[in-house]
């Protein structure tokens, strides 16, 4: 049987336990996991900090191989390799025809139950126990029921961990840089938080053709990377007055565009005082149901700065995913970079400590 990473209760440990999957329903995809990206998402699944229910099956960006579809699945088959979306579309709602199928009306509620579009949990522990799933995902499992529309086929030679973190930090990141702020050729941007979401801002602001790319951290080795990520200057968070140093090194205006990727209401604010005059903050990181941000009120009468939330970066997957992924292959978007390190299931406790302490750009579980 087939083993999965549950936590049974908020606060509670992740424990590997083997699962049974149902029989499949007609719009269902059963993948075999090759690779699962642990992301602070899962994290905040576990604490309670998102309010998914329990017990539930961790993990939402992963890829794999399809090892069987329900009668009615037609956009993919056994022995394809999928890259899984955390968000799910319909196609005919207000949303998804204006072009954002991340927010789509019908998924949304969906992928927050965890449970399936027909709303019946697809896996079960050995005590009989159902079984949600993160996203409607739960990716950090040997194998999984997914429902059809979360899939994307990706082409058999890029690595599953690659095209697993496509599915959350990638779209996340570079989508929020692309799709969402639409930075522009010689913007000044800032990136507060060089984790694995932060790196994709980077990279995809460099790709944009922005100018200079303030990164800003607390850990020396993430400004290393988001140097080799593209960054043109590095703020260590810890040392200096993160605002002054931002204006400093946009001559003294503040960024065109800020980007928040903690989720964090004090550090919303710092990207707030570091954006300019006409500038725009994008707000990626998730933050806690009980955090909020405070703003001065005078400032949105005169500054014309904007302030922008940004799901999953606005992405739209089946035609994102692959773009990135070709891009990946011209060697224009560094993803083999951002994995860190790598974990079996057996280890999926120790990932999420390592992401706790933030040793990890990305940390993969590489299933079998
Ligand atoms: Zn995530
Ligand atoms: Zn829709």
């Amino acid at each position: 049987m087939p083993r999965a990473a549950v936590v049974y209760e908020h606060q509670g440990p992740v424990e590997i336990v083997e699962v049974e999957l149902s029989a499949l329903g007609p719009h269902d995809v059963r993948v075999a996991i090759g690779a699962s990206g642990v992301c602070h998402s899962d994290v905040a699944a576990q604490t309670g900090a998102l309010a998914f229910p329990t017990p539930i099956i961790l993990g939402h960006e992963g890829a794999g191989t399809v090892v069987a579809v329900g009668s009615d699945v037609t956009s993919v088959a056994p022995g394809d390799h999928v890259a899984l979306s955390a968000i799910i579309s319909c196609g005919r709602c207000r949303p998804c025809v204006e072009g954002t199928p991340n927010l789509c009306e019908w998924g949304l509620p969906i992928i927050f139950s965890c449970a399936q579009p027909d709303g019946a949990l697809r896996a079960t522990d050995p005590s009989g126990r159902g079984l949600y799933q993160f996203a409607s995902l739960g990716t950090l499992a040997e194998e999984v029921i997914v429902p059809e529309v979360a899939t994307v086929p990706i082409p058999v030679d890029v690595p599953f961990e690659v095209a697993a973190l496509v599915g959350c930090g990638v779209l996340t990141g570079v989508g929020a840089v692309l799709n969402r702020a639409k930075v522009r050729v010689g913007d000044t941007v800032a990136v507060i938080g060089c984790g694995g979401v932060g790196l994709n801002v980077v990279q995809a602001a460099a790709m944009a053709g922005a100018s200079t790319i303030v990164a800003v951290d607390r850990e020396e080795w993430k400004l290393q990377m988001a140097r080799e990520f593209g960054a043109t200057d590095a703020v260590d968070a810890t040392a200096v007055d993160v605002v002054a140093a931002v204006r400093e090194r946009t001559g003294g205006r503040g960024a065109d565009v800020v980007f928040e990727c903690v989720g964090n209401g004090a550090l919303i604010r710092q990207a707030w005082d570091a954006a300019g005059i006409a500038g725009t903050v994008v707000a990626i990181g998730v933050a806690g149901s009980d955090e909020v941000v405070s703003l001065p009120a005078q400032e949105l009468s005169t500054s014309e700065k904007t302030l922008m939330s940004c799901l999953y970066g606005t992405s739209r997957p089946r035609l994102d995913m692959p773009r990135y992924l070709q891009l990946y292959r011209q060697g224009k978007l560094r993803l083999d970079e951002l994995v860190t390190r790598r974990y079996s299931m057996d280890q999926v406790s120790e990932a999420v400590a390592d992401l706790n302490a933030s040793r990890n750009a990305r940390g993969v579980v590489v299933m079998g």
